[in-house]
């Protein structure tokens, strides 16, 4: 396919200068437009090869299922609170509709009502929140639940939320993509988390028909988030590591197999309280069941040598 620099894409406008500028894409059709000019980006933020994600037949039954070891193991990692939480998010947007920083306001009240009205058919008496409509405060105590994320607080153009009645799953509506479905849950339960939302998500996609080419999976505006669309993460109580600087070794070690180690907010913001959370840093190039397994085992291997430095101060 050939394109240039001025080429622009047919449905949105958007040109590659523009993606360089804001690493961002305007709809679905660039990433076929300018997929030539996008995959060397595109191996250098997922390290490896083409989408093998449940949408390309790679289905979640060989997900680890909560054995008893893992059952034994969150009681016991409930005592001493090293695993405080567990929070698996998609990233998706609506075939048809460019992404978010290219919808008008009467796409984006449309895209809430439509996600609204088909989150209604699957989610029990969910809520509907948008945020023009709520005070500052209550943005905050929403973000201060990471229901909400920084951008979506200072989004200025209408931006949603949907939340279970337990809060347990939220969807940010017009954030970064038109959907980003979260599930938290207390404690080390990333099996549960992941097949509670995909349930959530492979209905969604029945009703709303999501943006998906076959070689790259799930459509998203910024292409790090290409592909499963999976973000899986623990958030991390790491006093000792801190303490002793090991955290920094095993910032890097982590950096190398593809996952990161960051602050509470998420990218960019610094740890608090020796919190950290641990997560997936590419998307593209595993299956989701891959993702999660890596996840356990990184988050074993950093609470077993938290565990090992805190004996080692008694
Ligand atoms: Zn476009």
């Amino acid at each position: 396919m050939q394109e240039n620099i001025q080429q622009a894409c047919e449905f949105c406008f958007a040109t590659i200068a523009e993606f360089n500028d804001i690493k961002l894409l305007g709809c679905e059709r660039c990433y076929v437009i300018f997929y030539k000019a996008l995959k060397p980006q595109l191996e250098a933020f997922h390290m490896a090869g083409e989408y093998v994600g449940k949408g390309a037949g790679s289905l979640t039954k060989a997900l680890d299922l909560s054995t008893k070891k893992d059952v034994a193991r969150a009681a016991e990692v409930d005592t001493d609170n090293t695993i405080i939480s567990t929070r698996v998010r998609f990233a998706r947007n609506i075939s048809g509709y460019p992404f978010v920083h290219k919808l008008k306001g009467a796409e984006a009240a449309s895209l809430i009502d439509k996600v609204y009205a088909s989150a209604k058919e699957v989610l029990d008496n969910p809520q509907l929140i948008l945020l023009n409509n709520i005070t500052n405060k209550q943005k905050l105590g929403l973000a201060s639940l990471n229901l909400i994320s920084t951008k979506l607080l200072n989004q200025i153009s209408s931006g949603g939320l949907i939340l279970s009645k337990n809060k347990t799953i939220s969807i940010m509506l017009n954030e970064e993509d038109h959907i980003r479905a979260q599930c938290i849950l207390m404690g080390e339960r990333v099996d549960e988390a992941f097949l509670m939302l995909d349930e959530l998500d492979n209905i969604l996609n029945k009703m709303l028909g999501f943006a998906f080419l076959d070689k790259l999976g799930f459509l998203t505006s910024c292409p790090t988030n290409l592909g499963t669309g999976l973000r899986v993460s623990v958030l991390l109580y790491l006093p000792h590591l801190t303490a002793s600087g090991e955290i920094l070794e095993i910032k890097r070690d982590v950096k190398e197999k593809g996952f990161a180690i960051r602050g509470v907010y998420g990218e960019g913001t610094k740890e608090i309280g020796a919190k950290y959370q641990l997560s997936n840093d590419t998307t593209l190039g595993l299956t989701e069941a891959e993702y999660i397994n890596n996840l356990k085992r990184f988050t074993k291997q950093i609470v077993d040598a938290e565990r090992e430095t805190r004996l080692l101060n008694i």
